[in-house]
Formats: C-alpha cells, structure tokens, sequence
C-alpha cells in the first residue's frame, strides 16, 4: 500500500464524520437546521472523487457542483443561524449562473485551470454572501469564532486559486488534477485551516443550544414573562442600588376558579395572558415581572418608591377591572387584586419585601377583593393617608369598578 497517499482519505474522512454528528446534532434538536450536515457531507463527497475516481472528466464536473452545493448549505445553515434573511432568490440565481459557466469551463473548453478558477471564486462568493450579512448579528464568543474561521475558509480558498491561476503554471489538462499541486494543497489546507470551521460551528451551535434551553427554562411559555426561577436570576442581575431602593407587586385574579368554571381553562389561559399583557405594557420597560404560579404574577420595580409603585398597581387594577371581555367570550367583569410593599432600609434582596407585598395581597382579599393593599413597613402596616390619597386619584373609574385600598 502506498501510505504516502494516505492523506487524501483524511479529508473525506473527516468532513463524512462531521457530517453525521451534524445530523445527529440536528436529529437531537440541537442544531437548529439540517444544512450543516447537508453542507459538510457534500464537500466529503467532493473530496472523496480523489481517492475513489469514476473518469476525470465526470469528476471534476461533479466535484465543482458539490462544493458549489455545499456553499450553498453552509450558507443557509448560518443565515438560519443568526436569524438573517435567507436571501434565496439571489443565492439561487447565482448557483444557476454557475451551473452555466462551469458547463461550458468543464464540457466545451475542456480547462482545469478555468474551472477551478470558477469553483473557488464561486465558492468564496457564495458563502461569502451568508458570512457578511451574519457578521452584523454576532453577538457571542462562539458565534466571533464562527464567524472568524469561515472567513479564514473564504480566505484560503481565494489564496489558494490566485497563486495556481495566476503565479503557479500548473497544467490544464482535466486528467492531471489528481497528481496536481493545487490537488496536495487544497488537501493540506482543509485538514489544516478547513477543518476548525466545522468545530466553531460546533461550538456557536451548542452555545446557542445552551441559551436557548435556558431562556426557556427561565420563561413562562403561556406569558412569555419570567417564571419564579428567571425571576430569581433576573432581579440580582440589577445595581444592588436599583434593588435597595425597588419596590415589589403582588398581583392576583379574584375567583378566577370561578372563570375556569365558567368559560373553560382556554379562556382562562387567555385572561392570564391578558393580565400579563397590561403587567408589561404598566410596569415600565426595567420591572422584572414574572408568572410565579397559575394566576398569581410578582414584579419587582428598581428605583420605583412604595408610593409610586402604589398608584402602578391601581393603574393596573383599574384597566383591568374596567376591560371588555365580551371579545373572549367572558360576559362578566374580572378583578384583580394586589399587595405592594418596598424594600425596607437595611434590605438588600427583594425577598422579604415579597413577603410582605404576600401578606397585603392576602388582606386586600380579605377585604373583599378587587384592592390595592400597601405594606407600609416591615411590620406589615397598612398606610392610611395613602392608601385614600390613591383612592381619590381614581375617584371615577373606582365608581365604576367599585373598589377600594384597603387599608390594615
Ligand atoms: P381568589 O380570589 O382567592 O384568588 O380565588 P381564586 O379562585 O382565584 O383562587 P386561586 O387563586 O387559588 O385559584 C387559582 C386557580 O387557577 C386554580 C387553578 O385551577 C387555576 N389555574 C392555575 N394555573 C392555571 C393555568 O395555567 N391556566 C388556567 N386556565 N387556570 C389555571
Ligand atoms: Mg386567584
Ligand atoms: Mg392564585
């Protein structure tokens, strides 16, 4: 056996594995799109005419359309992945143009040296396109990475096809390709410098993986808000000025037993999504508000004051008591009642302050439900003066809605 053409197995070799743990990895759903394996298998065919050749001719014809093919897979696979446009009327009209050109390079003038020329111009072109409309969404490590060694792969194979067209005189005939120099050197170069692109692939997919299931494990999929846990990370995300000087909410349908009764659990999942609609739009754009359990929602409020987080969660209460549920089929009004309380001086997490703004949701039920209860302090005193101040603010929709604060 001549082992000193062992080499040219290697590519093959190694592009034909990559390309079923692609698979795998997209049969796994880690990896969002199939293209890469599509990609990766495709070059691996490309590279393998060169140790299992048919007739030089047909091979050189189909070596090009695979790389060609596999540009085009590569590309997909990073516009999937960075949320790009597919740009797929261009992309295919310029692997159409190829198709021409390279059957005229290959079939009519019979020249190696043109149709690699094209191939890798081609090539570099094509996944070119995908790179430099995905280089403006990189946002991670990982991606960087990615990003950086498909250009190196773009940039070698330029290189590469500049030096044999133009400086090497290497010969022309199709039948001499596989003892070529340009034949060792792109062998070289793909085991070398080709190879770290499928791996950074890797890497940026399986980072995106890892967001992916975190974000998820962090969100309410019937909201879209923050469950307990992404609450939990959220909130020490923030200064720990923000916090110390934040306020909490506490906010919880009333009878909503008797909407799931009544209407049927769609509907009632339709009313939780409604009231985590009017949290978000009421809150303010740095409130951190999250689902903690079937219809009771907790929004912590940085730099927010117990007095302005008050007439928030009346705002709040208020639109909510005053909507039209006709539309979801609900021929009756829907309230809500909340606890608020700040955090008390000393304080430096959100937890006790949640306790208490607990404990005020518990006495606004107490008093009838459809209320504002605000925990003045951290021994849980009702405030007075505010909680009426509050009221007069709302005078004519509370005649509406007929609700008060109440007050311990
Ligand atoms: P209260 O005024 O005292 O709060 O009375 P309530 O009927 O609202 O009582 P509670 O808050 O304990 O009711 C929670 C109900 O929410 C019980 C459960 O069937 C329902 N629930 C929990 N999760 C979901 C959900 O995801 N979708 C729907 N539709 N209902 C849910
Ligand atoms: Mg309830
Ligand atoms: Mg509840």
């Amino acid at each position: 056996m001549d082992t000193s053409n062992l080499v040219v197995y290697l590519p093959p070799a190694m592009l034909g594995v990559v390309a079923v743990a692609f698979l795998l990895l997209w049969y796994l759903k880690i990896s969002t799109s199939w293209q890469w394996s599509a990609g990766f298998a495709q070059a691996g065919l490309g590279f393998a005419l060169v140790p299992f050749p048919v007739s030089p001719t047909f091979d050189i014809f189909v070596a090009g359309f695979l790389y060609i093919g596999a540009a085009y897979c590569y590309g997909s696979a990073i516009l999937i992945h960075f949320g790009a446009p597919m740009l797929r009327v261009a992309r295919r009209l310029f692997v159409g143009g190829y198709t021409v050109v390279h059957t005229i390079a290959v079939l009519v003038f019979e020249s190696l040296r043109a149709e690699l020329f094209l191939t890798d111009v081609a090539f570099a072109c094509l996944f070119g396109l995908a790179l430099f409309n995905a280089a403006t969404k990189v946002s991670s490590l990982a991606d960087r990475a990615m990003v950086v060694s498909g250009v190196l792969l773009l940039l070698d194979t330029l290189t590469r096809t500049v030096v044999f067209t133009f400086f090497i005189q290497t010969s022309d005939q199709i039948a001499d390709f596989a003892a070529s120099g340009y034949n060792l050197a792109v062998t070289v170069t793909t085991i070398t410098i080709g190879l770290s692109f499928p791996f950074t692939a890797l890497g940026a997919m399986a980072s995106a993986a890892i967001r992916r299931h975190r974000e998820a494990s962090e969100r309410d999929p019937l909201t879209g808000l923050f469950n307990r846990r992404g609450f939990e990370l959220a909130v020490p995300r923030m200064t720990k000025d923000a916090v110390r000087r934040g306020a909490v909410i506490v906010c919880d349908i009333d009878h909503f037993k008797q909407v799931n009764d009544g209407y049927g659990h769609a509907v009632g999942d339709s009313v939780i999504a409604e009231l985590a609609a009017e949290l978000q739009r009421h809150l303010g754009s740095r409130a951190v508000t999250a689902r903690f359990g079937g219809e009771e929602f907790v929004a912590f409020l940085p730099d927010v004051s117990l007095a302005e987080a008050s007439v928030m969660a009346h705002s709040v209460r208020i639109r909510f008591a005053g909507r039209d549920w006709r539309p979801h089929g609900i021929d009756r009004q829907i309230t809500v009642s909340v606890g608020v309380a700040s955090l008390a001086n000393g304080e430096v997490s959100e937890a006790a302050a949640i306790k208490r703004a607990d404990r005020a949701l518990y006495t606004a039920k107490a008093a009838g439900r459809n209320r504002v209860a605000v925990a003045r302090d951290e021994n849980d005193c009702m405030d007075a003066v505010e909680a009426v101040a509050l009221n007069t603010t709302h005078a004519t929709r509370d005649q509406i809605v007929g609700s008060r604060v109440s007050v311990a």
